[in-house]
C-alpha cells in the first residue's frame, strides 16, 4: 500500500458534527438580521480571501517553495446564473482538516465570541447589535441556504484537501478530498430570496465597491454573449495597496471601505490621515480614528495596534508597537521601507527604529484628533466614546501632555449637561481679569456637579468652574498640574480666595453681631462634631446654603476614594472640614438653641446634609432620618 493510499482510506471518513452552540445561535440571527444589507457577504468573503493572500506571503518569506508553484495570487469569481451558484476562488494559504474544523465550526474569534456573550435573548435588541461585530464568514448564510468550502493548506499535498459543507442550520460535514489546486474555493447556493445575485452585472456592481482597495487582484468571469458560451475572467480591480496609492487620487469613500476591510468595522471612521515619510526612516501610514468603541477597549489583552507591513508584506496584524496604550483605539496600516521582512518580536519590542516611529505615529495621531475637534459634532461624537481613553495619556506620555490636554473637554457652570464641550482653551478665553487659577469641581454626575454649594459664590462672581465628573478625573488631576501658565484648583480642597479678581463687589454683607455669633457656633459645632469632622470654619463662598463640606488641599477626594476603594487599596482615614456661612439664618437658629441634645441633632444634620449635597452616601441614614423626625416634630 503506498503512503497516499493510506491517508485516503484513513482519513477520508465523511463526518458529520453540531455547530457549537453558540454559532448555531449566530447563524440564526445573522439571516435574519442582516437581510436589509445581504452583499456584505461579498465584502467578507473577499476580505478573507485578501487576509489568506497576506498570509501565505507571509509564509512563504522563509519557504519560498509554498509560493513556487503557483505563485500569481489573485481571486476568481465566478456566477451560475443557471444553477443559482457564486463560486469564490482564492490560491491563498487555505486550512488544513483541523483549521477547518476550528474555523468554520466554532466560533474562534475573540470579537464573535464577546458578542455572544453580550447577548440578551432578546431578539430585536440583538439584531441591532450584531452590526456592531464582524461578522465574517458565517455572512455567506444570508444569501445562501447551503456553503461548500473546498480547501487546501499551502505546503499539503492535493490528498488532503478538505471539503466541507453545511446548510447554515445546526451542522456541517468535513471529509477529506482530493484537491488539485491550493487555497480555497467557496460556493453559494442562494436562497429563493437571494437569487438576484447569480448576475455578473449584480455582481460587477458590488464587487467594484469592494474590491478596489484589495492588493489582491480580483477576477469576475464576465457574462457571455451568446447563450451556451462561457465568458472570459476579467480583472475588476487595480490591485494596488491603497496605502501606497496617492492620497490626491484616493476618494473618500475608497478610504472608508479600506476602514471597514482592515478594522472590521460596520461603521464609517470618524477621519484618517495617510503619510508617507521620507528621509532617515521611510514608511507609510494610514491612521484611522473609528467611530465606535471595540467591545475590548478595557480589556488589558484587547487587540489593539496597526497592521504592519514591511515592503507591501503583510507582516502582521495588531502590532502593538507603534502606538501608546491610550492611543489603543487608532486603527490603521503601517508600512515599513526600514524592517527587515523577517522582523521578529524581539525586534519590535526594542529597537530604534520602532522607537522614532512610535513617537512619530504618536504625535500624528495627536494632530488628527486635534483636526477632529474643528468639527464639534463628530469632535463630541468622538469623545463620548474615546475621551476617557484619552485621559490615561496625561500619566502615560509626559511628552505629549500639553497636546493631549488641548484635547480634553469638560462640562463646565456654564454649560449644560450632554457630552463635555469646553476645552481648557476656551476655558481660558472667557477667563476673568486677574484670575490666574483654573478652577474646577469634582463630583459623580453633572446634577450633582451643577448643583453643589461650592459653586455658589463663583456663580455670584461670574467665575466659570469646570465640572469634572468622569470618574477618573480627579485621578487625572494628579498629572495635570497647570494648564499654558495657570494653575489648577478643586474649588471643594482648601481656602478658596477670589478676592483678587476685578469686580469683586459681591462678598457676603457679615455684621459684627452675626462675626460674633458664628464664632460661638462654630465653637460648639466643633464640640459636637469632633468626631467626624476635621474641623469647623466659617467661610464667605456660601451664599444660599448653610454649610458645606471641603477637604485639605492634597486629601483625596469622592472620586479618588472610589478608585482606590475598586482597586482593593486602604482609604487614609479623611476627616472634612465643614464650612458654615455665618449669613445664613440657620445659624442664628443654632446660636438660639439651649438644649444641648437637640443642638447636637441639629449639627449632625447639618453635617450629613452637607455630604449630601456632595452626592455622597451616608454611613447611617436611618440615624439621619430619626433625627429629622425628631427635628421635624419639635421634640
Ligand atoms: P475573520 O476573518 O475575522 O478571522 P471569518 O469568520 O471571516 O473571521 O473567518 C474565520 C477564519 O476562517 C479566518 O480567520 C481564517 O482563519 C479562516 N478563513 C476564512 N476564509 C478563508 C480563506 N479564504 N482562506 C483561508 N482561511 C480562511
Ligand atoms: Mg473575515
Amino acid at each position: 500500500m503506498t503512503s497516499s493510499e493510506q491517508t485516503t482510506s484513513t482519513a477520508s471518513q465523511k463526518e458529520t458534527r453540531g455547530f457549537q452552540t453558540e454559532v448555531s445561535k449566530l447563524l440564526h440571527l445573522m439571516i435574519h438580521s442582516l437581510y436589509s444589507n445581504p452583499e456584505i457577504f461579498l465584502r467578507e468573503l473577499v476580505s478573507n480571501a485578501s487576509d489568506a493572500a497576506d498570509k501565505l506571503r507571509f509564509e512563504a518569506l522563509s519557504n519560498g517553495s509554498l509560493l513556487a508553484e503557483d505563485p500569481e495570487l489573485g481571486i476568481w469569481l465566478d456566477v451560475n446564473a443557471d444553477a443559482k451558484t457564486i463560486t469564490l476562488r482564492d490560491n491563498g494559504i487555505g486550512m488544513s482538516r483541523e483549521e477547518v474544523l476550528q474555523n468554520l465550526g466554532t466560533i474562534a474569534r475573540s470579537g464573535t465570541a464577546e458578542f455572544m456573550k453580550n447577548l440578551s435573548g432578546d431578539e430585536k435588541k440583538d439584531s441591532q447589535m450584531i452590526g456592531q461585530f464582524g461578522v465574517g464568514f458565517y455572512s455567506s448564510f444570508v444569501v445562501a441556504d447551503r456553503v461548500v468550502v473546498e480547501t487546501r493548506r499551502a505546503g499539503a499535498s492535493a490528498d488532503e484537501g478538505v471539503r466541507w459543507e453545511s446548510e447554515g442550520t445546526g451542522e456541517f460535514s468535513i471529509e477529506t478530498i482530493h484537491h488539485e489546486q491550493r487555497g480555497t474555493t467557496i460556493t453559494l447556493h442562494l436562497r429563493e430570496a437571494s437569487q438576484e445575485f447569480a448576475d455578473g452585472w449584480r455582481l460587477r456592481s458590488i464587487i467594484n465597491k469592494y474590491a478596489e482597495h484589495i492588493a489582491l487582484p480580483v477576477y469576475l468571469r464576465k457574462p457571455a454573449e451568446k447563450e451556451g458560451e462561457v465568458g472570459e475572467f476579467e480583472r475588476v480591480n487595480q490591485a494596488q495597496a491603497l496605502w501606497t496609492r496617492p492620497r490626491s487620487e484616493l476618494k473618500d469613500d475608497e478610504y472608508q471601505t479600506f476602514y471597514k476591510h482592515i478594522a472590521h468595522d460596520y461603521e464609517d471612521a470618524l477621519s484618517w490621515s495617510h503619510n508617507k515619510v521620507e528621509g532617515k526612516l521611510e514608511y507609510t501610514s494610514l491612521l484611522y480614528v473609528p467611530g465606535r468603541a471595540p467591545f475590548d477597549l478595557y480589556q488589558r489583552d484587547g487587540a489593539r495596534g496597526l497592521k504592519l507591513y514591511v515592503q507591501r508584506v503583510f507582516i502582521r496584524d495588531d502590532a502593538e508597537q507603534f502606538m501608546p496604550l491610550y492611543l489603543r483605539f487608532i486603527k490603521g496600516v503601517v508600512d515599513s521601507n526600514d524592517l527587515p521582512l523577517n522582523v521578529s518580536r524581539e525586534l519590535l519590542q526594542s529597537s530604534d527604529i520602532i522607537d522614532s516611529m512610535k513617537s512619530a505615529l504618536t504625535k500624528r495621531s495627536l494632530d488628527m484628533l486635534a483636526k477632529l475637534a474643528e468639527d464639534p459634532e463628530k469632535y463630541a461624537k468622538f469623545y463620548a466614546i474615546f475621551g476617557q481613553v484619552l485621559k490615561e495619556g496625561l500619566a502615560e506620555d509626559h511628552a505629549n501632555k500639553d497636546k493631549i490636554a488641548k484635547l480634553l473637554r469638560f462640562a463646565s457652570s456654564t454649560t449644560g449637561e450632554g457630552t463635555p464641550s469646553v476645552a481648557l482653551a476656551d476655558y481660558l478665553g472667557r477667563i476673568k481679569e486677574g484670575q490666574d487659577t483654573i478652577y474646577y469641581l469634582t463630583a459623580d454626575n453633572y446634577t450633582t456637579a451643577s448643583q453643589s454649594p461650592h459653586l455658589e459664590l463663583f456663580r455670584k462672581k461670574g467665575v466659570e468652574v469646570l465640572l469634572f465628573i468622569d470618574r477618573i478625573d480627579e485621578w487625572m488631576m494628579s498629572y495635570l498640574m497647570e494648564f499654558e501658565g495657570k494653575k489648577f484648583q478643586h474649588i471643594g480642597k482648601g481656602q478658596v480666595d477670589l478676592s483678587q479678581l476685578a469686580g469683586d463687589s459681591a462678598e457676603p454683607e457679615v455684621s459684627a453681631e452675626q462675626t460674633q455669633q458664628a464664632e460661638a457656633v462654630v465653637q460648639r459645632l466643633q464640640k459636637a462634631l469632633k468626631d467626624r469632622v476635621k474641623e469647623v470654619r466659617t467661610t464667605n463662598r456660601l451664599s444660599e446654603s448653610p454649610t458645606c463640606l471641603v477637604l485639605d488641599a492634597f486629601d483625596p477626594g469622592f472620586q479618588m476614594r472610589q478608585l482606590m476603594e475598586a482597586a482593593g487599596q486602604k482609604l487614609p482615614d479623611v476627616k472634612p472640614i465643614l464650612e458654615i456661612n455665618p449669613a445664613h439664618r440657620l445659624v442664628e437658629r443654632l446660636a438660639e438653641e439651649q438644649d444641648e441634645a437637640r443642638f447636637s441633632d441639629l449639627a449632625l444634620v447639618l453635617l450629613d446634609q452637607a455630604a449630601l449635597a456632595e452626592g455622597a452616601q451616608l454611613d447611617d441614614p436611618a440615624a439621619y432620618v430619626r433625627r429629622v423626625q425628631r427635628l421635624l416634630q419639635g421634640v
